[in-house]
């Protein structure tokens, strides 16, 4: 039998290098901050403090959120004739059914965007008829909104689905009637030069405090009864409100931009 002599050395060394190889690439690169590229050590003061934020109470934004209803006006969108109102519980706006769709007059890319809906009781869910609207980030990533307490309809439809592409994963919905907030962590979808995806979207999503939709990737634009796909499109676009035909209820809704 042959031998090599060098092969115990080797393998000792392959034993060693190997994991330490690992180790390295592994090892997490630090977080950014500021969009600095330096990376920080554990536990350095020099470490830039992040911005102070006053947060916000029941119906009001943080400090630093870019407000999409005042209370007053819906001078922030454009589109359908959707109305301001005003009950017992303060200000909200409806969809004006027929009218049209309503989008921000300003876009937006990755954010963390709120929001609050409410299906009136007068409203007669019936699977996807009677109390639909929708959420859509870059006019085109919808997160679905439906009466969904009670309400059964095919899942990937329901409220806290995006569209036609991931069912919620539990069902918190509140009756119709009361309010249900959507707390979401959107980041746009990336693409190279010649208008191929370079990264796909994804959404997070808390439906009345519930983790509904986990880091879920975005397949594409939202299609009805078909598969979603992608096409190239700007960074920043407005974010949507569907008129589907249902007079659903909208108020304190605000995002904060996130940097990618
Ligand atoms: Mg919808």
């Amino acid at each position: 039998m042959r031998t090599c002599p060098l092969c115990p050395a080797l393998t000792l060394l392959a034993l060693v290098a190997v994991p330490a190889t690992l180790l390295i690439a592994a090892a997490p690169v630090a977080p950014q901050d500021g969009g600095a590229k330096k990376e920080w050590g554990v536990h350095d003061k020099e470490r830039p403090q992040p911005a102070m934020v006053t947060p916000g109470g029941h119906g009001t934004a943080p400090s630093d959120a870019v407000s999409l209803f005042d209370g007053k006006s819906l001078d922030a969108w454009t589109g359908g004739a959707w109305e301001v109102k005003s009950d017992a519980n303060g200000p909200y706006f409806q969809v004006k059914p027929g009218s049209g769709n309503i989008r921000t007059k300003e876009g937006f890319g990755s954010c963390q965007l709120h929001i609050e809906w409410m299906v009136p009781e007068s409203c007669n869910c019936n699977g996807q008829q009677g109390c639909n609207s929708g959420l859509f980030f870059m006019n085109r990533y919808e997160l679905q909104i439906l009466g969904s307490n009670p309400n059964k309809t095919y899942v990937d439809g329901m409220a806290g689905a995006m569209y036609g592409q991931h069912p919620p994963l539990v069902n918190p919905c509140n009756p119709n009637g009361q309010w249900n907030t959507y707390d979401v962590v959107f980041h746009a979808p990336k693409f190279k030069a010649d208008g191929s995806l370079e990264k796909a979207g994804s959404m997070t999503v808390f439906f009345n405090g519930v983790l509904v939709q986990d880091n879920s990737p975005i397949l594409g634009a939202t299609a009805h009864a078909a598969k979603a796909s992608y096409s190239a499109h700007e960074p920043k676009l407005p974010i949507g409100l569907q008129d589907h035909g249902d007079a659903l209820c909208f108020r304190n809704v605000w995002l904060r931009p996130l940097a990618d």
